[in-house]
């Protein structure tokens, strides 16, 4: 566990979550500012910075992320309409918080993968 780490802080049960799913490995929460009807953030319990260090140094977790992350896509009855998946990784993608996080977004139409250029 890393101190100064808000998601391992999550996993310590220091700081509160609207934990939806948890295995062994994996925990899934609600995101605290929601971009979409469903927003769910799914991680490692173990801290890795990003999707790069995770797949690199522990391929077996990566797996058991994906795994909950399609485990959540179903308990929250996103299979029929669909859903995005996605890893912000370093500064050009915006991530703020450096311990892996899956983001499963539905619920509603998401629009284009990427603001128009
Ligand atoms: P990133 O930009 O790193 O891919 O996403 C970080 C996400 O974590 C953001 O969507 C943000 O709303 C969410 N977040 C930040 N702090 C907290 C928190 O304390 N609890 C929860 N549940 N989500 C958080
Ligand atoms: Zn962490």
């Amino acid at each position: 566990m890393d101190n100064d780490c808000l998601f391992c802080r999550i996993v310590a049960g220091e700081i509160p979550a609207t934990v939806v799913h948890e295995t062994e490995t994996t925990l899934a929460f609600r995101d605290i500012d929601p971009k979409a009807p469903v927003h769910v953030l799914v991680i490692p319990k173990d801290h890795h910075p990003d999707v790069v260090t995770l797949a690199n140094d522990d391929p077996a977790a990566a797996a058991g992320l994906l795994a909950a992350a399609a485990a959540v896509a179903e308990t929250e009855g996103l299979l029929m309409d669909g859903f995005r998946l996605l890893f912000n990784t370093g500064g050009y993608a915006g991530q703020e918080v450096f311990h892996v996080h899956a983001h499963v977004l539905g619920g509603e139409p998401l629009g284009p993968m990427l603001a128009p250029r």
